[in-house]
Order: C-alpha cells, then sequence, then structure tokens
C-alpha cells in the first residue's frame, strides 16, 4: 500500500469510497512521481488529498405535514489552485463525507481535463427528495442555501446539479441564493433557459460521454453505427447518452434505476426515449412503467441479495454505466467480457470497482473512466460561467461545437499522457496522470 493510502486510512479510517479513488489515482501516477523526486519535499500528495475546507452543517425544514426533519449539509472545498471550486451537489441518502470527498477529488482532476480554469469541489445532503413533494423540495433547498450563501460565489466557489439535484432543484436554490444575497450571477450552473443557464447543458454530459466514446471506436477505425449498447440510469445522463447513441446508429437495449431495469431487445428509439423523459422528469415516475407502455420489454426488479446485476448480463457491444458509483463489480465486467462487450465509457462517477477495472485492463477493453468520458458535463458548466460573465448566450451549435472540441481534447490528452508515462492506449493512467500533472504545476507555482 503506498504512504499515502496509509495515511488517509489512519486519518479517516471509514472514508472506503475516498480511499477508493485515492487509490486508483495514486496507482496510476507512480511514474510521474518517479520522474519528479521533488514532489516529495513539496509534500504535494499528502496535499492534494486534504481538502482546502469543508463545510458541515444542519439543514433543518418542515414537511407538508407540519413535521420538523433535520438533514445534513455538506460543501468540499477540495482544491482552487486553477480555478473556483466546482463541481456538483448531492441530494441522496447515501450521502456522507467518504462519498462528497471521493466526488471532490476526482472532480478536481476532471475539471483539470476539461481545458477551463475550474478547481474542484462536491457538496449534498442525505435528505432523499424521491417521494417528496415540490414544496418540501422547495423549503429542503431554502434551509440548505439558507447557509451554504456564505461560502460560495461566482469566482469563489460554484455548485451544480448532481445525483437528485436537476433544474428543479436548482431553481429553488438560486432563488434563495439571490434572496440573500440581492444578487443575480452565475453562483450555480445548469440554471434554467430563461434566466441564465447555457443551451445544451442538460444535454452535455451524456453527449460529452458518447463523444468521448465515438473518438475511442475511432481508434480502431470504427464507428456507433450498427453497435448495440447497455446503459444503465435514467436520469439526465442515461437519458442523454441514450439520444445521442441513437443519433450516431447505435442501439441502447438497457436502462435503469434503483428499484430495477428494462430490456428491450428491439431497441430504445427516439419514440420510447421521449417517453422515458416524461416519465422521469415529469411525472417523476419509476422506469418499471416503460413495460406497461412497451410489453416487448422485459422488466426485472433489483435483488440486493446478488453479487451480479444482471443489466451487465446481456450480448452488446459497448457498456455505458450511467447510474452511480460501483454499480459494475469484478463478476458483472466478467459477464461484460463474456458477452462481447469491448468498450466501456462511464457516464456516471466512478461506477466500476477496482476489480472490474482489472478485468477490462485483462481483456484491452477500451475503458474510459468517469473523470475523462463525463467530464462534458462540467465542461458546459464552465462555458455556462463564461457566457454568465460576459452576459450573452452562445447559440446550441456554438455551446455543442466547444463540447466537441473539449472531448476531442480529452481524449487526446488521454492518450498522450499515456503514451508519454509507458503505458500507452491506457485511458484510466492518461486521465489522472494529465489532470494530477496540471494541477501541481499550478500548486507549486503558488506557493505553500
Ligand atoms: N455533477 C457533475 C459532475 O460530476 C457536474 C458538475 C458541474 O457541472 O459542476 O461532473
Amino acid at each position: 500500500m503506498s504512504d499515502i493510502l496509509e495515511l488517509i486510512k489512519t486519518k479517516d479510517p471509514v472514508e472506503k469510497e475516498f480511499h477508493q479513488a485515492v487509490q486508483e489515482v495514486t496507482e496510476t501516477i507512480q511514474p510521474v512521481l518517479d520522474r519528479n523526486p521533488e514532489y516529495r519535499q513539496a509534500a504535494i500528495l499528502e496535499r492534494i488529498v486534504e481538502p482546502e475546507r469543508v463545510i458541515l452543517f444542519r439543514v433543518p425544514w418542515v414537511d407538508d405535514q407540519g413535521q420538523v426533519h433535520v438533514n445534513r449539509g455538506f460543501r468540499i472545498e477540495m482544491n482552487s489552485a486553477i480555478g473556483p471550486y466546482k463541481g456538483g451537489l448531492r441530494f441522496h441518502p447515501s450521502v456522507n463525507l467518504s462519498i462528497l470527498k471521493f466526488l471532490a477529488f476526482e472532480q478536481v482532476f476532471k475539471n483539470a481535463l476539461t481545458t477551463l480554469p475550474m478547481g474542484g469541489g462536491k457538496g449534498g445532503s442525505d435528505f432523499d427528495p424521491k417521494g417528496k413533494s415540490d414544496g418540501e423540495v422547495m423549503r429542503f433547498c431554502q434551509s440548505f442555501m439558507a447557509e451554504l450563501f456564505r461560502h460560495i460565489g461566482s469566482n469563489t466557489d460554484v455548485p451544480a446539479g448532481d445525483i437528485g439535484v436537476g433544474a428543479r432543484e436548482i431553481g429553488f436554490l438560486f432563488g434563495m441564493y439571490k434572496k440573500l444575497r440581492n444578487e443575480f450571477t452565475g453562483v450555480l450552473t445548469g440554471k434554467s433557459l430563461n434566466w441564465g443557464g447555457s443551451l445544451i447543458r442538460p444535454e452535455a454530459t451524456g453527449y460529452g460521454n458518447v463523444y468521448f466514446a465515438a473518438e475511442m471506436l475511432g481508434t480502431r477505425n470504427d464507428t456507433f453505427e450498427g453497435k448495440t449498447c447497455l446503459v444503465s440510469g435514467s436520469g439526465n445522463v442515461a437519458q442523454f447518452t441514450t439520444e445521442k447513441i441513437i443519433e450516431l446508429g447505435g442501439k441502447v437495449v438497457t436502462l435503469s434505476d434503483s428499484s430495477g431495469y428494462i430490456y428491450d431487445e428491439e431497441g430504445i428509439d427516439a419514440d420510447k426515449l421521449a417517453y422515458v423523459m416524461k416519465l422521469k422528469n415529469i411525472r417523476r415516475g419509476r422506469i418499471k412503467e416503460y413495460v406497461e407502455k412497451y410489453p416487448e420489454a422485459v422488466y426485472t426488479e433489483a435483488d440486493p441479495s446478488l453479487d451480479d446485476n444482471p443489466l451487465w448480463n446481456h450480448k452488446a457491444d459497448c457498456a455505458l454505466p450511467c447510474a452511480t458509483e460501483n454499480e459494475i463489480n469484478g463478476k458483472d465486467a466478467q459477464h461484460l467480457v463474456g458477452n462481447g462487450i469491448f468498450l466501456v465509457s462511464e457516464g456516471a462517477n466512478m461506477p466500476s470497482t477496482p476489480d472490474a477495472i482489472s478485468v477490462f485492463m485483462d481483456n484491452k477493453i477500451l475503458y474510459a473512466p468517469g473523470k475523462a468520458s463525463n467530464a462534458g458535463g462540467v465542461a458546459v458548466s464552465g462555458l455556462e460561467m463564461s457566457q454568465n460573465s460576459m452576459r450573452i448566450n452562445w447559440p446550441r451549435e456554438e455551446v455543442d461545437g466547444r463540447l466537441k472540441t473539449i472531448m476531442k481534447s480529452i481524449h487526446k490528452t488521454c492518450l498522450d499522457a499515456s503514451a508519454e508515462y509507458g503505458d500507452p492506449g491506457n485511458y484510466m493512467a492518461g486521465a489522472n496522470i494529465a489532470g494530477f500533472v496540471k494541477v501541481v504545476n499550478a500548486m507549486l507555482d503558488q506557493g505553500v
């Protein structure tokens, strides 16, 4: 085990997701450390794993029956070496310090890869928006912002959405920030179009994921045309990953939520996807309802007693996990390989366990880690910040064009870094190395 991993395990023994993220990065950046012995004197690793600031606060709110509830609010301001802290807010019962530290840590490298000047942060709450009324969600968001507003700002820390935080939540959060600060600025991204949002932001993570995967296919002179794809999740990232795959001539046969998954052998076409978008975004329904509308599909209930996820056990060419962390374990990865999958492009953050990644590496799968392949979301957030500063709105083609250019550049950066440090074609190593080098150089420039 590396010294730094030992150090964080001693300091914070229960933060297993954070340990996992640090382990993945430190294992792959060893060649950089070997080439730069001065990093040790500068305690670069010790500094990069320690958040610059952690904010933890109480969020009391009142439900529709008048009952008061208390949730926990967090913001991890991880690293501001190359720009203001930037990263989403996650509202989900699983949220804790370990999960947010892992996400903030990943965000630092991801944001560095986008070519835009953004540091890394992450925040959220263990509040569960599922099953809550709009009024309850609004009161929760207002209470959350009543504390968070003192720590953020358009040049300080710019949150956005993540799991459980979409356009509705961003609206309530922004409204409260404006009330408290009397200031209309780009303090949050993912805003609605008519009050400062950017075109393509909702699509950006999913589209970017597919643009990155298309670049990987291009290295083998291949395209999405005729490819069968397994996609997990059914939120924003999964929806626009599916939309772009369909547009590029591929077929998506699965989607899921925390209750189960659907398998539609005929493929989820544009009409079926439009139904899913309405179901999830407007009615806030469950993916199970898909089979009532399209009986040719099969629904399988999630079974927590299983040690694999049957979603990953279907014949296909590509897998694009877009749900959540550690959703593909070693056994699932074996199934993917056995079913002929040769490309995995992560729309979610850290969806593959270390065992799964080993299986991908051993089998020479084209494997893109989330911090590279899902960076399109935060990249367009960066473009939203630029548009807000200039007080203009770019047209759709302009933002989409920039997103494509950024994803191509991330792909090239990963390949170049992997080749320079002796592991050509290893996108995980390339992403970690390129992100790390950029942030570390900025930290060294700025002194201790
Ligand atoms: N939550 C997204 C991510 O994981 C987007 C963050 C942002 O736009 O700031 O990158």
